[in-house]
């Protein structure tokens, strides 16, 4: 085990998949902080957890900055950044969507994530050590040729295609820093945010990955076994990450687990 300490920061950890991410990194032995906008479910999973609790929204850019600074001062160096915290954004058609809320998808999904990462990245970069993990689906970039599923909005598709860009620009910023930055999807997981979309599938086991996979997937990358495929997306159910530290050269050979146009 590395001697650095480990510090980790998990957004929208009150429920769902980042409260199982927190879990996991705090019976790790990583100090934890867990962010998300209602104070007493954040309160209380970092109570259960033995974590820091930050009451916080994550498109507020001056409160982001304060809770980072938190971290870096009761926990000390902040070593990984988890952007998790997310909406869904209205079902239906876009023509049918209220123009405030369908942006409000980008403020959480998009904008609050460039924010953590601004307000963390001098912290990590004065240092030359660092990973950030942005949560993004497969809802980028799944094929609509056999028609559009108006559960998932289009705010949401939108959203989660920039943070797989977004991740690997940064990635190409921060690199020389020794920062690396991974996009990943946890696979279709159970939570408030699928309760409200997948009602139908609710009882089709074969759908639903374990939040833990997520928790596993990013464990690995904190090891730094695949810190060569920084910029890369990586999908914790559909992927074999675990055998990709042995394919590493084939797969930056083949520009792959990247947005490109065919
Ligand atoms: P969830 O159960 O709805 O949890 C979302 C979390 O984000 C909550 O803790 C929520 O707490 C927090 N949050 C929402 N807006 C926030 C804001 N403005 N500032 C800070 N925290 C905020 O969702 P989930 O299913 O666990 O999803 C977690 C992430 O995985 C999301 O980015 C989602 O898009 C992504 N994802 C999920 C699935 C899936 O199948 N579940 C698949 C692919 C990707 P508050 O409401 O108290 O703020």
């Amino acid at each position: 085990m590395s001697s650095r300490p480990r510090v980790a920061l998990v957004t929208g950890a009150s429920r769902g998949i980042g409260r199982a991410v927190a879990t996991r990194l705090a019976q790790a032995g990583y100090g934890v902080a867990v962010a998300a906008r209602s104070e007493s479910r954040i309160e209380q999973v970092a109570d259960e957890i033995g974590a820091r609790a930050l009451t916080l929204d994550v498109g507020d850019a001056g409160a982001v900055e304060a809770a980072i600074a938190t971290v870096e001062r009761e926990l000390g160096p902040l070593s990984l950044l988890i952007n998790n915290a997310g909406i869904s954004g209205d079902s239906g058609c876009s023509w049918e969507q209220v123009p405030d809320r369908w942006w409000q998808v980008f403020e959480v999904n998009v904008l609050g994530m460039f924010l953590c990462c601004r307000a963390a990245l001098p912290y990590m970069r004065s240092r030359g050590h660092g990973r950030i993990v942005n949560i993004s689906s497969n809802a980028a970039f799944f094929s609509l040729e056999g028609g559009t599923d108006a559960r998932i909005s289009s705010a949401y598709m939108a959203s989660k295609a920039a943070v797989i860009r977004f991740s690997e620009a940064l990635a190409a910023e921060a690199r020389p820093d020794g920062v690396q930055v991974f996009a990943i999807s946890p696979g279709t997981v159970k939570s408030d945010m699928t309760a409200g979309i997948f009602k139908a599938e609710w009882d089709d086991e074969k759908l639903w990955s374990p939040p833990e996979l997520t928790a596993d997937l990013i464990e690995f990358l904190d090891s730094g076994a695949l810190d060569e495929l920084s910029g890369r997306y990586i999908h914790a159910a559909n992927d074999d990450w675990r055998a990709f530290p042995a394919r590493i050269a084939g797969i930056l050979e083949a520009d792959s687990h990247s947005l490109r146009v065919r």
